[in-house]
Order: structure tokens, then C-alpha cells, then sequence
């Protein structure tokens, strides 16, 4: 018996009691290989030594201070370091305790700067369907995926729009090539802006890459470039949701560098702490604070642990390891052989629709039938009977499924740690193959 809850109301498995490298142990002493990173947070692995060094050393000098009163070294040094590999332009950084704050402060921070402007009419968001930006009343609201909506509907912001992913294996016509499927998305964009009046947007928001909802679905190439025109042209802001995607995950630190494009806030937070501590951050270009700092001079927001020494001086020990071991280089390296040994363990398997990914980010998509794409019934919860079966292989993997937006379709993510090899990823891949195949 237990009185903690957490999404599901029931306990499914024994607790964890124990993090080591790349596996984690259950009470009764069995061992999971972390193919998930938890959901795509951890990035060094459990107990790193440099890390529970750097979180010591801070909680003997200081344990919390509000930043109403006081930033701190850790904060800075951290912010400095991720200024330092940011992309061009982005010139500040304003932390949070995890991903769906880090999206809210990014949406009211957006909203204040046109505010700061004079320009009030400014008041509609877009976002795409299928995204996913957290699970607070305006990170829900912004993401697109219509079961996780649902109850909450009548309470979500009203000024939110949506249009279309970018998600080829169901969005690319046959006829069409990925260049005009992506002028077909960027132009649909534009017209949601002309209905609108380019004047009352205040942002567009959209993961780099789909994270929990589609599983690892990268744009199409030059779509992003798109996008960043149409918002320039009408002097919208790009949010750019990084949380899953971000912070080395795909093999460069932002997703958004190999679209060559850099959004006005970038949000990030998962592989930020690594798992080591609650943290998120908001990636903000000088642009906007600049217009703050004339105007009001303050950002009319904030949470109490924002900041928080032992967060930030996790992170950054994350950081620096990633950097100092390179981490990036075997994230690339790791990431093409996990592709690689997906797509001959489910290249050519019956039910298995696409394998698709980038860096440690990969996922496979199931469906009944190859062919016509046609999706698994959900009613089968074939998400449920993959986790437990990969579960019971000792293997943490991240399925999803069931109905999104009437598009029904299940996926298996895999976002192992940055210091997987090929050894663990070949055990990961049989496992994982064995356990699609008892869950089907
Ligand atoms: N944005 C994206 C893209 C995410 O994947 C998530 C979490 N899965 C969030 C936001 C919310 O982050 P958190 O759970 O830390 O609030």
C-alpha cells in the first residue's frame, strides 16, 4: 500500500530503488536497462560521479536563495555555459523547475513583449496538432493532442489555434515530394495567420522534432526555414519546443541547429539536468529582453524554486561532462547504429510501419497493416502490453498510442542515455523485438 499517486492512480511494478550507469533496480533486486532515459531526461546515466560531486560541493555551501533577493553563482555559471554553445542572438536565459513552466513562462513572456510594445491587439497563439508542450492549464492549451485535451477543454486559453504537423509517414501525399509537402504545411501556416491577421498573433509554437505524441518525427528539410520566414513577415515569435529533442539528444545541443534556423525562445529541460535535478530554461533572444529592460524592466512572472542552487549546479556538471567527454560524437555515433539495428531487426517486420529518428531519438511506428498504414485497433492498448512486456525483459522503453486527433497509431520511443554502447544497444533492440512480438 502506498499514498503516493501519480498519473496512473495504481502502482504498476516494485519501486525503484537504485540508479547505476545505464540500468535502474526494482525493491526485488531486478535490473532495467534505461532505453528511455526515463522519458528522454537522463543523458549521462545514473550516479554520475562528477555530477554527485558537483550537488555535494553545493548543498555544503548553500542550499536555496530566492531569487528575489539574489541570483547565485551556480545560476550564472550555468547560464553562461549555455550562452556560450547558444545559437546566434540568444543572449539570456531564465530558469524553471521543469519543462510545462518553462512553456508557460515562454507564452507570458511572449505576450508581455508585444505588451512592452504598445502593441495589445496581439493576442492568438498557434500551435500544431499533435504537439505536446506539457500538461499545465497553458502548455495544454498550446499542445495539440485532443485526448490529453479533452477534459479540460472548457478550461484551456481560448485564443489558440492549431494547424497540421509535419509528420511525413501520414502527411506526405504519394505524389508529393518532402520539399512541397513542406511549402503545402508552411502555407497552410500562413493562411491560419492571414484568417487571424498577421497583427493579432502574438507566436508560433511547435516541437523541433515530435517528441511523446508521434515518437522521434523529425520536419521535413527547409520547412522550419518556412516557418521562420512567414513569423518574420508578419513579426510573430517562434517557440521552439526543445524539452524532449533538446540539449545534444538528436546529436547537435539544439535540434533547431540542423534546421538552421533560431527561434526567437527556446525552451529546454530534461537532458538540461539530466535527471540530477528538477530544472527547465527558457533560451530568450536579446531582442526581447532588450524591449523589457526599456520598458517595465521586469518580467511579471516567477516560481519559487526557479534557479535553485543545487538544480543549477547539477545542470551544470551535466553540461560540462557532456562537453568534456564529448558526448555528442558517441550520441551521433550510437544514434546511427541504434538506427541501423532498428531497421534490421524491423525493416521488414509485418507490423512495423516506418523507423524513423535522429541521434539517440528514435522510434517505430506499429500498424496493422503495412500497406494502407492502417493503425492498430486502440482498444488493444498495444502501448500497455509493449511497456509491460518490455518490462518484464528488464528494458524501460516509451511507448504511446491509442487515438490522437482521430489519427490513430502506436509508437515505441527510445532515448537511451548519451553513454549507451553498441552492446547495450544490440541487447535493447533483441529485447525490444521480442517484446513487439509477445505484445502483438
Ligand atoms: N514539452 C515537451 C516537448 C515535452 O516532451 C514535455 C514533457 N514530456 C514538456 C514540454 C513538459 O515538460 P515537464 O514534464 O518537465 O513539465
Amino acid at each position: 500500500m502506498t499514498h503516493v499517486f501519480y498519473r496512473q492512480l495504481t502502482r504498476d511494478y516494485p519501486s525503484a530503488v537504485l540508479g547505476r550507469g545505464i540500468t535502474i533496480r526494482d525493491a526485488t533486486g531486478k535490473e532495467y536497462i534505461d532505453a528511455s532515459g526515463g522519458a528522454a531526461v537522463s543523458c549521462l546515466g545514473h550516479s554520475n560521479p562528477d555530477v554527485l560531486a558537483a550537488l555535494h560541493a553545493q548543498i555544503d555551501k548553500l542550499d536555496y536563495a530566492h531569487t528575489g533577493f539574489f541570483t547565485t553563482p551556480a545560476a550564472e555559471e550555468l547560464a553562461d555555459e549555455m550562452i556560450r554553445h547558444a545559437p546566434a542572438g540568444i543572449g539570456h536565459v531564465y530558469f524553471t523547475s521543469g519543462g510545462s513552466e518553462a512553456v508557460e513562462a515562454a507564452l507570458k513572456l511572449a505576450r508581455q513583449y508585444f505588451v512592452e510594445r504598445g502593441e495589445l491587439q496581439r493576442q492568438h497563439f498557434i500551435g500544431r496538432l499533435q504537439g505536446y508542450h506539457g500538461n499545465t492549464l497553458g502548455a495544454l492549451s498550446v499542445g495539440g493532442n485532443l485526448w490529453r485535451r479533452k477534459p479540460f477543454a472548457p478550461i484551456l486559453l481560448e485564443n489558440v489555434h492549431h494547424v497540421s504537423p509535419c509528420y511525413e509517414y501520414r502527411g506526405r501525399r504519394i505524389d508529393e515530394t518532402p520539399q512541397r509537402y513542406g511549402e503545402r504545411l508552411a502555407q497552410e501556416l500562413s493562411n491560419k495567420i492571414d484568417e487571424l491577421g498577421g497583427g493579432n498573433v502574438i507566436a508560433f509554437i511547435a516541437e523541433t522534432m515530435v517528441g511523446a505524441t508521434l515518437g522521434a518525427v523529425p520536419a521535413v528539410p527547409g520547412y522550419f526555414k518556412r516557418v521562420r520566414e512567414i513569423c518574420d513577415r508578419h513579426g510573430i515569435l517562434l517557440i521552439l519546443d526543445e524539452v524532449m529533442c533538446g540539449m545534444g539528444r538528436t546529436g547537435t545541443l539544439h535540434a533547431c541547429e540542423q534546421e538552421g534556423v533560431t527561434p526567437d525562445l527556446l525552451v529546454v529541460a530534461k537532458g538540461l539536468g539530466g535527471g540530477y535535478a528538477p530544472i527547465g530554461a527558457l533560451m530568450v533572444q536579446e531582442k526581447i529582453v532588450k524591449t523589457l529592460t526599456e520598458g517595465s524592466g521586469f518580467f511579471q512572472h516567477g516560481h519559487t524554486y526557479m534557479g535553485h542552487p543545487l538544480a543549477c549546479a547539477a545542470a551544470l556538471a551535466v553540461q560540462r561532462v557532456i562537453q568534456r567527454d564529448n558526448l555528442l560524437t558517441n550520441v551521433k555515433a550510437q544514434g546511427d547504429h541504434l538506427l541501423r539495428r532498428l531497421g534490421e531487426r524491423f525493416g521488414n517486420h509485418p507490423f512495423v510501419g516506418d523507423v524513423r529518428g535522429r541521434g539517440l531519438f528514435q522510434a517505430i511506428e506499429l500498424v496493422a497493416d503495412r500497406g494502407t498504414k492502417e493503425p492498430f485497433d486502440p482498444a488493444r492498448k498495444l502501448n500497455v502490453r509493449i511497456k509491460q512486456e518490455a518490462m518484464d525483459r528488464g528494458l524501460m522503453v516509451y511507448p504511446m498510442g491509442g487515438t490522437v486527433d482521430g489519427v490513430r497509431g502506436d509508437h515505441v520511443l527510445l532515448a537511451p542515455p548519451f553513454i549507451v554502447d553498441a552492446a547495450t544497444i544490440d541487447t535493447v533492440v533483441e529485447r525490444l523485438g521480442e517484446a513487439v512480438d509477445a505484445a502483438i
